[in-house]
C-alpha cells in the first residue's frame, strides 16, 4: 500500500470520528498487519478487531468503550509496566504488534495546543517474531534468526541475522538446498517478495513468511543501506557477495529501520558461509536424526540436550549452531578439538574457567539491547560483570599453551575497554534495575551532585520532623501535625478546637508577615489546615529534588549507554571467546563424564569407529541402570555398503543413527562416544528412517518414504555417509523389495558412498556375492527357552529370521492373533516366503477363540469342591469356614 493513501488522522475525524479515535484509526492504517498496542495511561489498549483477537489469545475481559460513528467499541488492555509477557502469548501465537507510545506529556500536549489538545502518540517499535531482544520473549540457549530470502537474475541469496545478539550472516543458495539451509537456520521470521512465497522448499515455512515490497530487495539500494549501515565505501572487503546474498542483506536492514523505528543496532559485518563450507544435513535427516530437537519438537531427548554441559546462555547458542553446521575442514575442526584437548589435560584449568564462566551474564543480548535504545542498567551491569569474568578467565588461560593463548588474546581488554569496564564498576550499583526510569542505579559517592539530590529527597521526613517540632514549640500546640495528601500536597494540622490562634494570625499574617506564617488552606469538621511558605518551599524542594535525581541517573545511563558503543566491537569479541571457551569446556566435561573420545578426522574416505555408542540411548538406558552395548563400524574401502539384517528391536536402528550421529558430533568439533573414531570428511549425511506422512504436503507415508530415498539416490556422493532403514516397506512385498533390490545396486554403483542399509528383506544378502563392496552383516540374538535373547552387538553374517512375532507377543496383540500369526507363518514357509498365500483354504478360518481356557482353581475352590456338606457337624462346618477364611486371606 502506497503510504500516500493513507488517510490522516483529519482526515478521520472529518469523517466523523473524535479526535483520540482519528488518531488511532490513523495509526492503524499504517500498521494494518500488526496489532495495534495504544498507549492510555498505564495501559496499552486495544481496539476494533484488535481486540477480539487479544482477549481470545490473552484470555482478558473484552469491555465496550463508548462509541465510535454510533458503534460501541471492543476493547481490551494490558498494564504498560508488565505487558512483556502478554506481548510474548501473542507472538508466539503469530501476530506482530506496534507499539504506540505517548510521545509528550498532557502538559506538554496543552501548551502546544490548548487544554483540549490531545498528546501525541507514535508507533516506537514494531514487535515481530524475528526481531526480539528482550530476555522475557527469549530463549536465552538458541538463537533468533530473521531471515530474508532473494532471488536476482534467477539466483537465490540468502541473509540472516539475530538482532539479540547482533551476529549477520548471508549464503549464496542454490535453489533444491534452500528447505534444507532454513530447516538448520531455523529462522522465526523469514521476509520474502510475492514472487517468491509460493516456492515449493517455503511451503513448510508458510507460517513465518513475512512479505515485502520488492523495492526492498533492490539490489543496487541494498547495496547503499548496507555502506551506510557498516560505514564503508564499498562491501568488497566483506567478501564476494553476489547480488542476490546483497540484495537479501538490504531486505533485512530495511526491515530493521522499520520495525525499529530508526533504531539501529550495533550488526556485526555479515559474513559469508561459503555453500561447500558446512556439511550438509539433509532436512529430512536433520528432523529423522533428532539433533536439535525431538520429532515432536521437544528439546529434552535430542542430540543437542544429551551432549550440552554448556554454562552460558551465549555457549549453548555456539553449541547449537555447530551442531546443525558441522565443518569439512579438517584444519578448523582439529582447531575445536585441540580446544577441548588443552581442557581434558588441565582438570583444575577445567574446573576453574567452567567456575568462572557460571557467573558469565549474556553479554551479547545486553549489548544487543542497549545499542537499539532499549537496554537499562541491568544491561550495563552485564557488561561491567562480564568484563570482569572476562579478565578473570584471561588470567585463568595465560601460560596455559599455544591453543587457548588466541581465545586469552581475545579477551585482552584495550586501555579504552579498562577504562568503560571501571567507570561501570564505579558508578553502578550491584544489583540495578531492569529499567533506567525506575532509578536507584548509581552508586552512592559516585556523584555528589546526585547525593546531594537524593539526601534532600530521602531527608524529607526527618526535614518534615524537625518543622513540625519547630512549629509545635512556637504555637505551643502540641497536637500539630504535618501530614501529606495528594490533593493538598504537604500540610500542617491541628485540632479546630486550637486553631483560632493560627487563624487570627493567619487573619492578621499582613501586617505581621515576618511573626505569622500560617496561611488557612481547608476547616474540616474536627481539624482545621495551614501552609506556610517554608513548608511549601520544603515540598517543592522534595519534589524538584526527586525528579532531578532521577533526571540525572538517566542522564548519566545514557551517556555510559551511548559509551558501551565505541566499545562494542571489542565486547562482542570477547563474548565470542567466551563462548568458544565455554563449548570446548563443555566438550571436555562431556568426555571426561561419559567417556567419548577424540575422533581422527582425514581426507581419505575411511570411517572406522569402534565401541561405537548411541549418545541418546546410552543416557537413557543409564538412567535405568542398563548398559548400552558399543559397537564397531567399519566402512572403508572394500566394505563401504553394509546390509545390516537383523530381528525386530535387536538395534539395528540405533547402530544406524549412532554412526551417522558419530560423524556429525567429529565434525561439529566434538568428541565422540565411542573407543576410536577415523572419519574420513564427509560432505553430506543423508537418511531415510522412519517417515511419517505429510499430509500438509498431500504426501502419504509411502510417498514421503519414496521422495526422501530420491534425494538420497539423487543427491549423495562418494563423500556422502548414507543411513537407510527399510527401504520398500510401505508398499508390497514384491514392490518394496524390487526398489530396496535397485536402490542398493545404485547405491553401491552410481552414488559410491559410505552406506549402512538395514533391511528385514533377507532375500536382499545375496547381493553380496555380486557386489564387492557389499558386506553383510547382522544383529545377534540368542535362543534361549523358547524365547530370544536380544544380544546387542553386530557380527558379520546374515539373519535367517525377523522374530517379527515375538516382538508382536512382548508388546501384548492378544493370544488369539498370535497364535494365527504363527500358523500363517508356517505355510507361508512351507510354500517359500516371497509365494502368495495360494492355498488359504488350507488354513481353518480365523476363528476368535471366545471359550476362554479353563482357568486353574484357586486353592479354596479345590478344598469347596471336595468337601460333602451333608457330611459335616456344625462344629466341623464352622472349623472348615474358618480354614477357608484364612485361606482366601493368605
Ligand atoms: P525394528 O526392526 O523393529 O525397527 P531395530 O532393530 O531397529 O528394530 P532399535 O529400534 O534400534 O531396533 O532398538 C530397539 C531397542 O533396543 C532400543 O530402543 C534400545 O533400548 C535397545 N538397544 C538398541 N541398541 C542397543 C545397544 N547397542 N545396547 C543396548 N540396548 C540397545
Amino acid at each position: 500500500m502506497q503510504p500516500a493513501a493513507l488517510k490522516t488522522a483529519d482526515d478521520y475525524i472529518a469523517d466523523g470520528h473524535t479526535p483520540m479515535m482519528a488518531q488511532y484509526h490513523s495509526v492503524k492504517a499504517q500498521h494494518p498487519d500488526c496489532l495495534v498496542f495504544y498507549r492510555m495511561g498505564d495501559f496499552y489498549e486495544l481496539f476494533f478487531d484488535d481486540a477480539l483477537i487479544a482477549s481470545a489469545v490473552l484470555d482478558i475481559t473484552l469491555t465496550r468503550r463508548g462509541k465510535n460513528q454510533g458503534e460501541e467499541i471492543p476493547m481490551c488492555g494490558v498494564p504498560f509496566h508488565a505487558f512483556d509477557p502478554y506481548l510474548a502469548r501473542l507472538i508466539q501465537a503469530g501476530h506482530k504488534v506496534a507499539i504506540c507510545e505517548q510521545t509528550e506529556t498532557p502538559e506538554q500536549a496543552k501548551k502546544r495546543a490548548g487544554s483540549k489538545a490531545l498528546v501525541t502518540r507514535e508507533v516506537i517499535r514494531v514487535v515481530t517474531p524475528g526481531t526480539l531482544t528482550e530476555d522475557t520473549l527469549l530463549d536465552a540457549r538458541s538463537n533468533n534468526y530473521l531471515a530474508a530470502l532473494a532471488s536476482v537474475a534467477g539466483d537465490l541469496g540468502l541473509a540472516w541475522l539475530d538482532l539479540s545478539t547482533c551476529e549477520f550472516f548471508v549464503q549464496p543458495l542454490a535453489s533444491e538446498r534452500l528447505y534444507g539451509t532454513l530447516q538448520r537456520i531455523g529462522p522465526s521470521e523469514i521476509l520474502v517478495t510475492d514472487s517468491i512465497a509460493g516456492h515449493d522448499h517455503l511451503v513448510p515455512f508458510a507460517a513465518r513468511l513475512t512479505l515485502q515490497p520488492s523495492q526492498a530487495f533492490d539490489p543496487e539500494s541494498a547495496r547503499k543501506r548496507l555502506q551506510d549501515l557498516f560505514s564503508v565505501q564499498t562491501l568488497d572487503s566483506f567478501g564476494a557477495f553476489s547480488r542476490a546474498e546483497i540484495a537479501a542483506a538490504g531486505a533485512l536492514i530495511q526491515y530493521i529501520e522499520r520495525t525499529q523505528k530508526g533504531e539501529r543496532p550495533h550488526l556485526l559485518r555479515p559474513r559469508q558461509i561459503a555453500a561447500d563450507a558446512v556439511l550438509e544435513i539433509d532436512p529430512f535427516t536433520l528432523k529423522n536424526l533428532e539433533i536439535l530437537r525431538t520429532l515432536s519438537g521437544e528439546r529434552q531427548g535430542a542430540l543437542l540436550a544429551a551432549i550440552d554441559r554448556t554454562v552460558t546462555g551465549t555457549g549453548a547458542r555456539l553449541l547449537q549452531s555447530r551442531l546443525a553446521a558441522p565443518l569439512r575442514d579438517v584444519g578448523l575442526i582439529e582447531n575445536r578439538l585441540d580446544e577441548a584437548a588443552a581442557f581434558i589435560a588441565d582438570a583444575d584449568l577445567l574446573q576453574n574457567v567452567r567456575t568462572e564462566l557460571k557467573r558469565l551474564p549474556d553479554m551479547e543480548r545486553s549489548l544487543a539491547r542497549l545499542s537499539m535504545n532499549r537496554g537499562g542498567p541491568r544491561d550495563l551491569a552485564a557488561l561491567r560483570d562480564g568484563l570482569l569474568e572476562a579478565d578473570a578467565i584471561r588470567a585463568l588461560l595465560l601460560d596455559k599453551g599455544a591453543v587457548l593463548q588466541s581465545h586469552a588474546d581475545h579477551l585482552h581488554p584495550t586501555p579504552e575497554l579498562i577504562r568503560f569496564r571501571d567507570l561501570l564498576s564505579a558508578a553502578l550499583t550491584d544489583s540495578p534495575p531492569v529499567l533506567s526510569r525506575d532509578g536507584g542505579f548509581i552508586r552512592p559517592g559516585y556523584s555528589p551532585e546526585l547525593d546531594h539530590l537524593r539526601g534532600l529527597r530521602d531527608h524529607s521526613r526527618k526535614l518534615m520532623a524537625d518543622l513540625q517540632a519547630r512549629y509545635t514549640a512556637d504555637t505551643g500546640i502540641d497536637s500539630l501535625k504535618i501530614t501529606h495528601n495528594n490533593i493538598l500536597g504537604y500540610f500542617i494540622e491541628v485540632p479546630a478546637k486550637r486553631a483560632d490562634k493560627l487563624l487570627v494570625s493567619a487573619a492578621n499574617r499582613n501586617e505581621q508577615s515576618g511573626d505569622n506564617p500560617f496561611i488557612h488552606r481547608q476547616t474540616m469538621a474536627n481539624a482545621v489546615r495551614f501552609t506556610t511558605p517554608e513548608l511549601a518551599g520544603l515540598e517543592r524542594d522534595i519534589a524538584a529534588a526527586a525528579e532531578k535525581s532521577l533526571a540525572l541517573e538517566e542522564d548519566m545511563f545514557a551517556r555510559m549507554a551511548t559509551d558501551c558503543m565505541a566499545n562494542a566491537e571489542i565486547i562482542l569479541t570477547q563474548a565470542q571467546a567466551l563462548a568458544a571457551l565455554d563449548v570446548a569446556a563443555a566438550t571436555a566435561t562431556l568426555a571426561i563424564d561419559q567417556r567419548y573420545t577424540r575422533p581422527v578426522l582425514e581426507t581419505s574416505r575411511d570411517f572406522v569407529i569402534t565401541g561405537g555408542r548411541h549418545p541418546v540411548v546410552e543416557q537413557a538406558l543409564a538412567k535405568n541402570a542398563q548398559s548400552f552395548v558399543p559397537n564397531d563400524c567399519d566402512l572403508s574401502g572394500d566394505q563401504r555398503l553394509w546390509l545390516l539384517t537383523g530381528p525386530n528391536m535387536a538395534g539395528k536402528s540405533t547402530f544406524l543413527r549412532q554412526n551417522a550421529l558419530i560423524a556429525i558430533l567429529a565434525q561439529a568439533g566434538l568428541y565422540v562416544p565411542a573407543s576410536s573414531a577415523r572419519i574420513g570428511i564427509v560432505d553430506k549425511v543423508f537418511s531415510r528412517v522412519g517417515a511419517a506422512d505429510d499430509l500438509a504436503r498431500g504426501r502419504s507415508t509411502f510417498m514421503m518414504e519414496m521422495v526422501e530415498t530420491a534425494a538420497i539416490l539423487n543427491q549423495a556422493t562418494d563423500r556422502s555417509l548414507v543411513i537407510l532403514d527399510e527401504i520398500g516397506r510401505g508398499t508390497a512385498t514384491f514392490d518394496g523389495l524390487s526398489i530396496a533390490w535397485a536402490c542398493l545396486e545404485y547405491l553401491h554403483a552410481a552414488n559410491k558412498c559410505r552406506s549402512l542399509f538395514a533391511t528385514h528383506y533377507h532375500e536382499l544378502t545375496s547381493l553380496e556375492s555380486k557386489l564387492p563392496a557389499l558386506a553383510c552383516f547382522t544383529m545377534q540374538v540368542r535362543e534361549w527357552n523358547d524365547e530370544i535373547i536380544f544380544q546387542h552387538s553386530v557380527g558379520k553374517g546374515t539373519a535367517d529370521r525377523s522374530y517379527g512375532i515375538h516382538v508382536a507377543k512382548l508388546a501384548g496383540l492378544p493370544q488369539d492373533v498370535i497364535a494365527r500369526s504363527e500358523e500363517v507363518l508356517a505355510l507361508l514357509e512351507r510354500e517359500g516366503k516371497t509365494a502368495k498365500l495360494t492355498k488359504g483354504a488350507d488354513l481353518p478360518l480365523f476363528q476368535l477363540n471366545t471359550a476362554p481356557a479353563p482357568a486353574k482353581k484357586s486353592a479354596v475352590e479345590q478344598k469347596l469342591a471336595a468337601v460333602n456338606v451333608d457330611d459335616l457337624s456344625p462344629r466341623e462346618a464352622l472349623d472348615l469356614l474358618y480354614s477357608l477364611k484364612s485361606m482366601s486371606s493368605n
